[in-house]
């Protein structure tokens, strides 16, 4: 048997007499009605004793489901006359906002379900509409963005990813401290950037660094707002150049050679990609093989292989000996592919250098796409831009296997 009290604790209604209980198709109705003394006016907050109730209204507001039985809240309201300052209106409704039909409580419900669980599902479990619980879960996440600083941010990471097959690229940037995705925009220009950045300029964040690619946009919006600003270029994708390199020198070998060169040459893809470690003995005599039939190549792999060792150079000094004995020799192969590597690497040797100051990568960024992935995959992330941006926001907060 409901009662007040029922309203009070279970529905946080406070200051609301429980007037009857009716189950109606299903649901139950519960039927309230404002305290005496709890009434206030709304525009001079005058008390009851200076209020005359004049009409009736009656309104119907969603609260939180007992199991799988929907639940509402009735409302008997009244318009109230003022004799303090002669407003007439109806009183207030201090448990939902504005025009909406809910509870806050059942707002609060469904922000907690939707953090375990697909916005689908939730609106399944609780008979209302996909688009109220996402709204309802947006208007959460924006609440929540708003109050984030940008006061200590110091470590940053920078990349793009591809939202739609094609070329529809967003770019992301992550603070490397908290983990948090601080922005994201659509394109990878340096408009994409720029804004955040002097957001976070005016922010007065103590920024030291920036890890990101050779993208050259995302250098130029970093040096028009930040001068001295490391940034630093990540191992991921120099790496990948360096296989794209190699890739490029074997396949002008393999347009040149012809009979049995060209058919060793075959299936040597694999093996000079992968990272050396991850080869197993059988691998040996495709090497040896390889070393004497085409050296060039051989020799294009060897310094591939040897770039990766830069990293784990123990001191930016040692890091910048061997950068240089490296250039040298990748200019030395005369391999068309290896030499321009070579040129790029010696161009953005700074942001190779400055890895050493922070040891920093987008490897953190990469290790979400995942995650993003996942989030990509609900159609409505493109349907409602913004909505997803808010899920990427909060995106290490959740799950891989939360898809929301
Ligand atoms: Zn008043």
């Amino acid at each position: 048997m409901a009662t007040t009290s029922f309203v009070y604790h279970t529905l946080g209604l406070r200051g609301y007499r429980h007037l009857r209980t009716e189950y109606r198709g299903g649901a139950v109705y519960h039927h309230v009605e404002l305290c005496a003394n709890s009434r206030t006016c709304r525009d001079c907050g005058a008390r009851s004793h200076e209020l005359t109730l004049e009409g009736c209204f009656e309104r119907t507001f969603r609260a939180l489901p007992v199991g799988l039985r929907r639940q509402f809240v009735v409302l008997h309201g009244h318009e109230q006359w003022c004799r303090r300052c002669g407003a007439r209106l109806r009183e207030p409704i201090p448990f939902t906002e504005g025009k909406r039909r809910h509870l806050k409580a059942f707002e609060r419900y469904v922000v907690e379900l939707c953090k375990i669980a697909p916005i689908q599902h939730v609106a399944l479990l609780l008979g209302v509409s996909w688009t109220l619980v996402k709204d309802l879960f947006k208007q959460h996440l924006r609440r929540r963005l708003k109050k984030r600083s940008l006061r200590s941010v110091r470590l940053l990471a920078i990349d793009e990813f591809s939202i739609r097959k094609g070329h529809k690229y967003m770019t992301v940037i992550l603070d490397l401290e908290s983990g948090e995705i601080l922005h994201a925009a659509e394109g990878r220009s340096a408009d994409s950037v720029i804004p955040f950045l002097r957001k976070l300029k005016a922010a007065r964040a103590p920024l030291e660094a920036i890890a990101m690619d050779m993208w050259p946009a995302y250098l130029l919006a970093v040096r028009e707002v930040f001068h001295d600003v490391d940034v630093v270029h990540d191992p991921y994708h120099i790496v990948s150049l360096a296989n794209a390199a190699i890739d490029a020198t074997r396949r002008d070998m393999y347009r040149q050679l012809q009979g049995p060169d060209r058919k060793a040459l075959k299936g040597t893809r694999f093996l000079l990609l992968k990272g050396g470690e991850k080869l197993d003995h059988t691998a040996v005599p495709h090497l040896q093989r390889l070393e004497s039939l085409n050296r060039p190549l051989y020799q294009a792999y060897l310094l591939k292989e040897d770039l990766r060792r830069f990293w784990k150079m123990p001191s930016r000094k040692a890091a910048r000996r061997f950068l240089g004995a490296w250039i040298a020799r990748a200019l030395a192969t005369g391999l068309k592919h290896m030499v321009s590597l070579a040129k790029t690497i010696r161009a953005h040797r700074h942001g190779l250098l400055d890895y050493f100051n922070h040891r920093i990568s987008t490897g953190p960024l990469e290790g979400l796409n995942n995650k993003i992935k996942v989030l990509k995959r609900q159609a409505y992330g493109f349907r409602d831009i913004e909505y997803f941006k808010l899920r990427l926001a909060f995106i290490h907060e959740s799950t891989p296997s939360f898809a929301g």
